[in-house]
């Protein structure tokens, strides 16, 4: 299986996220996933490991608004501008809004912090002098991956940092550019895509992309945003509006999820793919519905991720198989084999 990596993503390494309203932590998102992940590929007899393809920012913006990514490419240069007696980038350890955008009222202001509060979503995606590059790496990963399977039969993006809670003009939870909707964009364009988020997380930034498209089929199954992150979306009801009105559906899962139930929804899930009749399948492989997960409150075993990789796989289509989530290091690799080895 072709794999596509990039080590820019050294470069986006937050110190801190502020969490669960208020805690000043050490992130979650860390380089060492990415490496645990890589390592754990190395050992198989199958991961052939390549660099991305550099797509340029028009793939990018296919999805994203200018702004936003511009916003993105300057704002730790204009953030360090900002104070000219810091002595060192340490000195400013990360942009993040002062305020945020509520709905409907929002002018879009000119000043950097105004802006950091109108593109940013939360305090868990914090910008640091790397992450537009290692953004942009991740992103050209989950493109490779897209062209990739247009001649093979599925391919992964070892991406970090992740995409699926960035939305057209916004990021949030340790995501910038989402990669996975970027892919099936992409797809888009050779016939129908659909997009299957399993990350613990709801996406609400692939929800916001393709909202009102029906070309792209999205589906998300997560735990119930009654409780959990992002709290805001990722409802049954919601379903598409306009063109897209029925080719969005989400599946929220109550706390304690097991295997057997999940495999249940996702059965649902597969179902749903199978009446599209899609070209191509998009992955988010968010590994945080591991019952060990620090960040997750649902309970699928190896063993269970094992068989959502083997029951997707039957669909027998081109699959891009694009990293979320999954914060428990230690288990993060062994996870993901179970996983890509199905497609195998
Ligand atoms: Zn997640």
């Amino acid at each position: 299986m072709k794999i596509f990596y990039s080590d820019l993503h050294f470069q986006h390494a937050p110190a801190f996220e502020v969490f669960d309203g208020g805690v000043r932590v050490p992130t979650f998102e860390v380089p060492e996933r990415a490496e645990r992940i890589l390592a754990a590929l190395r050992k198989t007899g199958w991961a052939e490991i390549h660099p991305p393809i550099d797509f340029g920012l028009d793939s990018i913006l296919a999805v994203h608004d200018r702004d936003y990514v511009e916003f993105l490419a300057s704002a730790w240069t204009e953030w360090l501008a900002t104070d000219p007696e810091a002595e060192s980038a340490t000195d400013k350890s990360a942009l993040l809004p002062a305020t945020f955008a509520l709905r409907g009222q929002a002018h879009r202001p000119k000043s950097l912090l105004g802006r950091a509060g109108y593109y940013m979503m939360d305090l868990s995606a914090p910008i640091v002098a790397g992450t537009y590059a290692a953004a942009l790496a991740s992103a050209n990963c989950a493109l490779s991956a897209a062209q990739a399977i247009t001649h093979t039969t599925s391919t992964f993006a070892l991406c970090r940092p992740p995409g699926h809670h960035a939305g057209k003009s916004h990021c949030g939870g340790y995501c910038y550019f989402n990669n996975a909707a970027i892919a099936a964009h992409w797809l888009s364009a050779h016939g129908k895509v659909t997009l299957l988020d399993i990350d613990y997380h709801a996406g609400n930034g692939t929800q916001d992309i393709f909202y009102e498209r029906g070309d792209v089929l999205s589906i998300s199954i997560h735990a119930d945003p009654a409780f959990e992150y992002p709290y805001y979306a990722g409802y049954a009801e919601e379903r598409g509006a306009g063109a897209g009105l029925g080719f969005h559906h989400n599946f929220p899962l109550p706390a304690g999820t097991g295997d057997e139930e999940y495999l249940t929804t996702l059965n649902a899930a597969l179902h749903l793919i199978r009446e599209f009749q899609p070209t191509a399948l998009v992955i988010s492989a968010g590994m945080d519905i591991y019952s060990e997960d620090p960040l997750g409150k649902i309970r699928i075993t190896r063993e269970g991720i094992r068989q959502i990789g083997a029951r997707i796989a039957e669909l027998r289509l081109p699959t891009a198989i694009i990293m979320e989530g999954g914060y428990n290091n230690d288990a993060l690799g062994d996870n993901v084999v179970a996983f890509l080895g199905e497609f195998e």
